[in-house]
């Protein structure tokens, strides 16, 4: 059945299935424990400057902290969603992220906050009174706020998704294509959505140094990225030479295991001090 089970995607009802599903709802069980107890938290993972390695920014990564690790959000994030946890969820762990943020300009540490948006988030109507509400009590303008917004987000209602992004703009948010080049219609997106940055999903990056056809295709999407005046950052940078081509190709920003590994706030924030992050916000 396991093999079956593989092909496909299909969904069968076996007997293996029952522990998979149990499973779940205990996850899901443990999860809604997780936000009631408030011990979900924020990692943050550097964004930098391709050319000088100033960190421009940081990305805030849910982290479920357990007794041995870290849960991946990758593993909780699909439960969070179909149990309807996702909103409360997004609204503890932001809620720290910008306080983190707010605390780290009071010393002069200067960076830009990004933000994954989840699909289910971006479709709410609640979605950008509720994030206005957040950025004002901590404090920030909209125009330190990136959001990750990946193709599935917009997928569905494109006119509704437009006038959204045109909206959170209009306020000073920059607005990221995440993930870009794993979807569908990627290029469409393009000319479609007001976009202000472009994150080079990490597949391109890992066939940088070996494959003479993704080198182009990067090359090509950079070019064309850098005409519709996007910032381009690249994700999932782990090799010296790696960070080498997309500098040469001109990418604005990278991150990645090879630059910072995402970091607890007080690991990033003695980081900072000691890198002593105190350069203007790029724009
Ligand atoms: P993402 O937005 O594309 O975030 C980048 C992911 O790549 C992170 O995984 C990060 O830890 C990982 N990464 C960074 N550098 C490297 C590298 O050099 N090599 C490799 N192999 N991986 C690298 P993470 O933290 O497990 O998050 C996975 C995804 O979950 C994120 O992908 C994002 O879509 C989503 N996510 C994470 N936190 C949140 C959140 O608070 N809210 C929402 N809605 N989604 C989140
Ligand atoms: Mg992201
Ligand atoms: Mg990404
Ligand atoms: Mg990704």
């Amino acid at each position: 059945q396991a093999k079956l089970r593989q092909r496909g995607g299909v969904r069968f009802y076996s007997e293996q299935h029952v522990p998979r599903y149990r499973q779940e709802l205990e996850l899901e069980a443990r999860l809604r424990e997780a936000i009631a107890a408030d011990t979900l938290l924020p990692y943050f993972q550097p964004i930098v400057n391709a050319d000088s390695g100033q960190i421009v920014c940081v990305e805030a990564l849910v982290r479920w902290p357990q007794a041995n690790g870290m849960v991946s959000p990758a593993a909780f994030l699909p439960v969070a969603e179909a149990a309807g946890l996702l909103p409360g969820l997004e609204r503890l762990v932001r809620r720290k992220a910008l306080a983190t943020v707010r605390a780290w300009h009071d010393e002069g540490l200067l960076v830009q906050l990004s933000l994954n948006v989840s699909a289910a988030e971006f479709d709410s109507p609640h979605f950008v009174g509720e994030l206005a509400m957040l950025v004002r009590e901590a404090r920030l303008q909209p125009s330190m706020l990136v959001l990750e917004i990946t193709e599935g987000a917009v997928l569905g209602n494109q006119d509704a998704a437009q006038a959204r992004m045109q909206q959170l703009q209009a306020s000073g948010y920059r607005i990221a294509i995440d993930d870009f080049g794993t979807g569908y219609s990627s290029l469409s997106y393009l000319h479609s959505y007001p976009f202000d940055r472009l994150k080079l999903d990490r597949s391109f990056v890992a066939r940088l140094t070996h494959d003479e056809r993704a080198r182009k295709v990067t090359a090509a999407i950079i070019a064309m990225a850098h005409e519709l005046s996007l910032v381009v950052i690249a994700e999932g940078v782990e090799e010296a030479a790696q960070l080498a081509m997309l500098q040469a190709m001109g990418c604005n920003q990278v991150q990645g295991f090879h630059l910072h590994r995402p970091l607890s706030a007080q690991a990033l924030g003695e980081l900072m001090r000691h890198l002593r992050v105190q350069q203007p916000v790029m724009p």
